[in-house]
């Protein structure tokens, strides 16, 4: 299972090489899809964690221990598809196919379940139809 996470880092937390024990000791599969880290600062990283059920737990209970808070994360895409003019511009960006104007009719077609929430869509979009959303 997969699963993303906020790590907030106090400044002592910081410089631990945590991904690398992630990896090593716990058998995660670690992607940082975003890091903002300052040694000798606090930091933040939002991660997607990949293991079975019991390794994930284990990981979060060792970065825990670590002093970094571990905050569970979504985030989806909403879509006003209702007021969709189906431009296309929205499809240039989207890397996954979670947009496509495939059918015959020229129309936008949002399959969310290929979305994987990157919010290239929300700035391509001239009518602002996109919204990120977050829920912890
Ligand atoms: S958030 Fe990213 S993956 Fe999802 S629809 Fe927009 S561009 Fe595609
Ligand atoms: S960019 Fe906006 S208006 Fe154009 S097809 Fe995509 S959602 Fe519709």
């Amino acid at each position: 299972m997969s699963k993303k996470y906020i790590l907030k880092f106090r400044p002592s937390a910081v410089e631990e090489p945590v991904t690398y024990c992630l990896i090593k000791e716990y058998d995660i599969r670690v992607n940082i899809l975003r890091a903002e880290i300052y040694p000798g600062k606090s930091g933040i990283m939002l991660v997607e964690l990949d293991a079975n059920s019991i390794k994930l737990k284990q990981a979060i209970s060792f970065l825990q221990h670590k002093d970094i808070e571990v905050i569970p994360f979504e985030k989806r895409i909403h879509l006003e598809i209702e007021k969709c003019v189906h431009c296309g511009a929205c499809t240039a960006v989207c890397c996954t196919s979670a947009l496509s104007i495939l059918n015959e009719k020229s129309e936008l077609v949002f399959t969310p379940d290929k979305c994987v929430a990157c919010g290239l869509c929300v700035k391509a979009c001239p009518l602002q139809l996109f919204q990120l959303q977050f829920e912890e």
